[in-house]
């Protein structure tokens, strides 16, 4: 990994780089890029803090057509070469600086990731944050390359299998095939999708990303994780953008395509992104204590911010319609806005890490991939940090099944928002724990609220669906 310009210029020339593809993420978390000659590097100033001109009013939900110029500045750390690409191009990621202030740019995302890292620093509680995210996704045929008249996409394995499915049914019988729910983890030849997950994840390594396994994931069509590990809080959303990067374009090659969409196949496993956190000082872990599961009081409090500001916050780590497609009960995906160290169907859960303290942390479950990784991170460091400003008692962990839990017990314990529209109303309530430290400017959730409810929840409230024809 490149560390300064100097590196960078060592790079190119070592290894006779001949192009400089410069990355940003927009609001929706979708990689923009402008690809530049390396006889450019000096001129324009690329890797001093200048950067590189561009238009920012061409991208959504930036600025407006008369304070248009914008520059990206490329952050060293991030160069790889683009395995994607045919002519050798290194690729780097960068964050936007308004040219008129110098200042970084208040609706740029992996701007704001770092003024979430400052704001904890500010406060003195810690120095450093750990992200280990745990992104989904399916892979589906492409129809592009298959036959005619296919209207949608269709799910590798989409006929679903069962025991019981015999030859006279339509499709044969498909007992070979991995059943609904039953995605995890059959070896070959159920699991098909073996070598283009193994190029997926070799691939992300030579991308920089610190690659750990892969396996195919519950749902019978096709859900497939690759896992990586933990890092600092801007570098592991940059991580989870080259993830998509690779996990796309891998797929491509097959002829296949790759959806991070939340829930894309109706009675199976949906997408998530469970994101683990936590926060260190001087070198040491501040999670890990004596108090229920290993934690501190620290990682408790923190817990009580993401509790209690969760029905706002998902607006963030949740932030399309069809994220709450997947917050259903019966699918692994969380409903309860409760912490347990074994409950899966928690929104929080406590990892057993052994007696390693450096390993304590917790995993917010609720999160999907459908959300900007940089505005997850920050939200919910947000959030947490809230709890231990404030001491926030998170309560009582549910560790009870809660299946076995009357109705006036569950009555008690708070549940995640039922649709977007409902996070962005919450979120429009109670914000005050992003904006405090600067982090997420007040400006910034407005927009983030208009373009959500105009864009998305609105719209969609005004489209029949397919199950309302067979209903009506
Ligand atoms: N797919 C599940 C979800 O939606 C998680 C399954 C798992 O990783 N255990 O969160
Ligand atoms: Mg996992
Ligand atoms: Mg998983
Ligand atoms: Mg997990």
């Amino acid at each position: 990994m490149a560390e300064t310009a100097q590196e960078i210029l060592k790079m190119i020339e070592d290894q006779n780089i001949e192009l400089i593809d410069l990355k940003f993420v927009d609001l929706y978390g979708i990689w923009q890029h402008c690809t530049f000659h390396k006889s450019l590097i000096e001129e324009e100033s690329f890797l001093n803090s200048g950067g590189v001109a561009f238009d920012g009013s061409s991208i959504r939900g930036w600025k407006a057509i008369n304070s248009s110029d914008m520059a990206m500045v490329p952050d060293p750390t991030t160069a790889w070469i683009d395995p994607f690409m045919e002519v050798p191009t290194l690729s780097m990621v960068c964050t936007i600086v308004d040219p008129r202030t110098g200042q970084m740019y208040e609706r740029d995302p992996r701007s704001i990731a770092q003024k979430a890292v400052d704001y904890l620093i500010s406060t003195g509680i810690g120095d450093k944050v750990f992200c280990g995210p745990e992104p989904e996704f399916f892979i589906f045929d492409d129809v592009r390359y298959g036959q005619e008249g296919h209207t949608g996409y269709y799910a590798v394995d989409s006929s679903e299998g069962s025991w019981n499915s015999g030859s006279s049914e339509p499709g044969g019988n498909l007992g070979f095939k991995i059943g609904k729910k039953r995605g995890y983890f059959p070896a070959a030849p159920s699991d098909t999708l073996q070598d283009i997950r193994t190029e997926m994840l070799l691939t992300m390594a030579k991308c920089g990303v610190p690659i750990e396994k892969h396996h195919h994931e519950v749902a019978a069509g096709g859900q497939c994780e690759l896992g990586i590990r933990f890092s600092d809080l801007v570098h592991a959303a940059d991580y989870v953008q080259t993830y998509k990067y690779v996990v796309k374009n891998v797929a491509r090659k097959y002829g296949k395509t790759a959806t991070f969409m939340p829930k894309p196949i109706h009675d199976d496993n949906g997408s998530g992104m469970h994101s683990h956190m936590s926060i260190w000082k001087d070198g040491q872990p501040l999670f890990a204590g004596d108090k229920y599961a290993g934690l501190s009081q620290m990682a408790l409090h923190f817990i009580g911010g993401l509790i209690r500001h969760a029905p706002s916050l998902l607006a963030f780590t949740n932030p399309t319609v069809n994220s709450y497609k997947r917050l259903v009960p019966g699918f692994e995906a969380p409903v309860n806005l409760a912490y347990s160290a074994g409950n899966r169907s928690a929104s929080i859960r406590i990892p057993l890490s052994g007696s390693n303290p450096k390993a304590k942390r917790l995993e917010f479950r609720c999160p999907d991939a459908s959300s900007n990784p940089y505005l997850t991170f920050s939200a919910m460091l947000c959030a947490g940090l809230d709890g231990i400003k404030n001491q926030i008692d998170p309560g009582e962990p549910l560790d009870v099944d809660i299946y076995e839990m009357s109705k006036e017990e569950l009555a008690k314990v708070p549940k995640a928002p039922a649709n977007l529209g409902e996070a962005l109303a919450n979120l429009e309530r109670d914000h005050e724990f992003l904006t405090a430290g600067g982090v997420f400017p007040e400006d910034f959730i407005y927009n983030w609220i208009a373009m959500k409810m105009e864009g998305e929840v609105k719209p969609i409230s005004k489209l029949p669906t397919p199950y309302e024809f067979e209903l009506y």
